[in-house]
């Protein structure tokens, strides 16, 4: 079968424009991405990291988002078990009544104002529905737990009674799971022998029907540049999230407000005493305005979030304020007194734009999470704009675009992604034991320690394998355990379209999020970008401040 001769542009590398490269190559649609800073730039790499349902959409009524939201869940934990977990959530509660009248209020469209903390009988009827709606052999069921009973997390006891536990899972590192939806989409066009292109820091102006790509460097005065190349595509999706309507006034196409961010600021904390309290397991709290607010483990860590207040300005220039972090720190003492948080205990923070539609809806957490495709008519080429969505739900938002695509270009479907399992997932190990196992025979196979395999398992799963093959010496020696750090950075550089220190530091080995994190680590990953001729040896100093300056303002890190 014929596959269209011109690509699909898509304009933006977070989770939903990497979906939908994905799914169009599984139909045989050619595609360039285009993204103007790197892969995973956007919310995808700020989110509360929950593939989840959407608890709390139940009360706003929306019954269909969480069940397409449930049935994604499933796929995932299904589809790619290294990326994404089960996780058990609990609710602490203080009584046995209360929220009614707000939830149904707010269930039939009104606003129901802030809640004073819903009561056992209230949030057991939502897990009973929730676990209704799952319906996932995969995951245990909802429990009523005391508080104080043992294995629970550790709650103020003087303010709740019960802990109401369900299950959802956690996507630790989304910024890894989108690179494997980019491998099996670059595998996808090799095997197909169709277009796929990813160009990172460049951005595009549209030209009547066709597509101008510049480098970033240009700078706002794009038409001065030459083009760095021209494309005749056949259809252009803006998948830039938050920067969608920014993105429609570089295209110069005329449209109403599509967007209206809310940004959302998460810490991360190594405090050794709310590990503790929270027993491996996590929170979902309401805090006293209302808001919703997470514990959760993260690794050896603890992941705290989020906030949810209206970004009017670009969403790369959101930052943690200290009221919010403030306020978070805040919840967390609320929920666990004994704990006494402080400040001094944050190791990092972040912060992210939600790529929300415009709404009339009364408050930033009532505005819908559904996702929609909007057709601006009238331009040159077929030009859409995908609005809303979430992690969770990238796959249905990438299979229904690639439907409404492929009908416009009047293609058949030939396959989707409803059970293709994502790369690294295949052949996974079932279990905590055999996961041990399979870790352990690969340390073996390639004479590693069985504490780095199990270090560099999270960026892979199994392609691990793969990946270590390809990183060894090609006399067939071996990597040692010193070696194996500089081979996977070296491995990553050649295939993931790295450009600078950031990209390796932030969204690729995801050092970010490790403690400590030195300046002479910075070096050795400087020196490798050099090595591969992609920073000049007088920018390697350069590189290293501006990183060390980024961290310390975007996420309040040190480097050691
Ligand atoms: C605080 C917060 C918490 C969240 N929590 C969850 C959660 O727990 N679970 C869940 O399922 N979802 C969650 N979400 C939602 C989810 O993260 C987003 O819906 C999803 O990541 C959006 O992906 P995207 O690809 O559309 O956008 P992004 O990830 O924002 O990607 C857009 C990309 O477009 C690029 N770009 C911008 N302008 C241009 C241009 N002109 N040309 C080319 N490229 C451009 C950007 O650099 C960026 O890489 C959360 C979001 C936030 C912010």
């Amino acid at each position: 079968m014929s596959s269209p001769s011109r690509p699909v542009v898509i304009l933006g590398a977070g989770v939903n424009g990497a979906a939908l490269a994905r799914e169009l190559l599984l139909n045989g649609v050619p595609v360039v991405i285009v993204e103007a800073n790197d892969i995973c730039f956007g919310a995808t790499a700020y989110s509360s990291r929950l593939i989840h349902g959407g608890l709390r959409y139940l009360e706003f009524g929306d019954l269909a988002l969480v069940r397409e939201s449930l049935a994604e869940r499933s796929r995932l934990l299904r589809l790619a078990p290294q990326f994404v977990h089960p996780l058990r959530l609990h609710i602490p509660v203080a009584g046995r009544l209360g929220g009614w009248w707000g939830s149904a209020s707010r269930m039939l469209g009104g606003v129901g104002g802030v809640q004073a903390g819903r009561g056992m009988w209230l949030v057991r009827t939502g897990l009973q529905l929730y676990d209704y709606y799952a319906r996932d052999p995969q995951l245990p069921r909802h429990s009523i737990l005391r508080v104080g009973q043992p294995g629970a997390p550790v709650v103020d006891a003087a303010r709740y009674q019960w802990l109401c536990a369900y299950s959802d899972a956690q996507m630790r590192l989304p910024e890894r799971f989108v690179q494997a939806l980019l491998a099996d989409a670059r595998a996808l066009a090799a095997a197909a022998g169709v277009e796929f292109r990813l160009v990172n820091y460049h951005r595009a102006r549209l030209t009547g029907s066709r597509i101008e790509i510049f480098p970033t460097s240009a700078g706002d005065s794009v038409g001065e540049a030459a083009p760095f190349e021209t494309i005749e595509p056949c259809t252009v999706v803006n998948a830039t999230g938050a920067w969608v309507d920014l993105t429609l006034q570089e295209l110069k196409v005329a449209t109403a407000k599509l967007m209206a961010g809310t940004k959302g600021t998460h810490f991360i904390t190594f405090h050794a005493g709310l590990r503790q309290a929270l027993a491996g397991q996590s929170i979902y709290v309401e805090a006293d305005d209302g808001r919703p607010m997470f514990v959760l483990p993260f690794g050896p860590a603890v992941l705290v979030g989020t906030t949810d207040i209206p970004h009017t300005g670009r969403p790369e220039l959101a930052l943690a304020s200290d009221e919010e972090l403030d306020y978070l720190v805040n919840g967390v003492n609320h929920v666990f007194p004994q704990v006494k948080l402080a400040r001094t205990d944050l190791e990092l923070h972040y912060c992210g734009v939600r790529p929300l539609p415009a709404s009339t809806a009364a408050t930033p957490a009532a505005v819908s999470r559904r996702h929609k495709l909007v057709e601006h008519v009238g331009a040159a080429v077929p030009l859409y704009s995908m609005v809303g969505g979430k992690l969770t739900t990238c796959r249905q938002l990438a299979e229904e675009t690639t439907g409404t695509l492929l009908a416009r270009l009047d293609l058949p479907r030939r396959a989707d992604s409803q059970n293709r399992v994502v790369p690294g997932g295949q052949d996974y190990p079932q279990g905590e034991e055999n996961l041990l196992n399979a870790q352990s025979q690969l340390a073996g196979e390639f004479g590693l320690s069985e504490q780095q395999v199990a270090a560099a398992w999270p960026l892979f799963g199994t392609r691990l394998k793969q990946v270590l093959a390809e990183s060894s010496d090609p006399r067939g020696n071996n990597l040692d355990n010193t070696q194996l750090p500089v081979a996977l950075a070296r491995w990553i550089i050649e295939h993931e379209w790295v450009r600078t220190l950031d990209d390796l530091v932030e969204r690729r080995l995801m050092l970010l999020y490790h403690r400590p994190l030195t300046a002479i680590g910075l070096r050795q990953l400087a020196e490798l970008l050099h090595g591969a001729g992609m920073l000049a040896k007088d920018q390697i100093d350069v590189q290293i401040a501006a990183t060390t300056e980024r961290l310390r303002t975007h996420f309040g890190k040190s480097v050691l």
